[in-house]
């Protein structure tokens, strides 16, 4: 028996390919994810209980499907346990949450991306052994804390007290090459990169001169990059 609804696309047992990802849950993340897969060329077979969403999404993704996937049965009907990245994108039903993840680690897909809610949600799937537990609110609040910070226009939190920031260059820096600058002795930073107006990004040189207008991609810890993008 079919558990699933089916809207567009072809079968969805075939759907799993080497560049394909399923997508369980499409509220507004899991539905920015599988948007943003399909814009770059990956194929995403999208599932969610709620009918108005898929019909909503028809003709979007390669696959859209109406199903319960807490249903160990459908997920199997879907080819679920041939996908190599699967992304659970279930929030507020955490039960629901926790229930598909540990359906998807008894079928061993390598890659499971589980959205977390909140910290003990996430410690439940870790200690699952989810590998990949994405908190989209928390990792976003603490970046926009961080830009509102400083005069970064991005910040990028790469772990261990490690971050990449997108920052207008401070004024005292310009005019002078890198190396006469000592950038790393005087702000224990790196600039790896600058942007010129309507030119491309490069790498920087020890060489490198830059100027009012430039935008730069500094490395460093966290203080030191965040401190950086303050000075003028
Ligand atoms: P977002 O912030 O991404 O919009 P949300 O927290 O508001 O998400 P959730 O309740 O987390 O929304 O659900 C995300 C989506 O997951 C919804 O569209 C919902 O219909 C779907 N969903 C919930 N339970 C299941 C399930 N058992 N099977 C399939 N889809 C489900």
């Amino acid at each position: 028996m079919v558990n699933y609804k089916l809207f567009g696309g072809t079968n969805p047992a075939t759907a799993a390919s080497t560049d394909s990802v399923a997508v369980i849950g499409l509220g507004r993340f899991g539905q920015s994810i599988a948007l943003e897969l399909m814009a770059n060329g990956t194929d995403v077979l999208g599932i969610d209980s709620s009918e108005e969403i898929i019909q909503r999404l028809n003709g979007q993704l390669t696959h859209a499907v109406t199903a319960d996937a807490t249903n160990q049965e459908v997920l199997q009907q879907l080819s679920i346990p041939e996908f190599d990245r699967v992304v659970v994108a279930i929030g507020d039903n955490i039960e629901a949450s926790i229930l598909v993840t540990s359906l998807l680690l008894r079928f061993n897909v390598p890659q499971i991306w589980t959205k977390a809610v909140n910290e003990q949600h996430g410690l439940i799937l870790e200690q699952l052994g989810v590998e990949h537990v994405v908190y989209p609110e928390k990792d976003m609040g603490t970046r926009v804390a961080h830009l509102l910070r400083g005069s970064m226009e991005d910040y990028i939190d790469v772990g261990a007290d490690f971050a990449v920031v997108k920052t207008p260059v401070p004024q005292e820096i310009t005019g002078s090459s890198l190396s006469d600058l000592k950038i790393m002795t005087r702000y224990g930073i790196m600039i790896i990169a600058v942007k010129r107006e309507s030119s491309p990004w490069v790498y920087t040189t020890p060489e490198t001169v830059l100027e009012k207008t430039d935008i730069v991609l500094a490395s460093g810890p966290i203080r030191k990059v965040e401190k950086f993008s303050q000075t003028q």
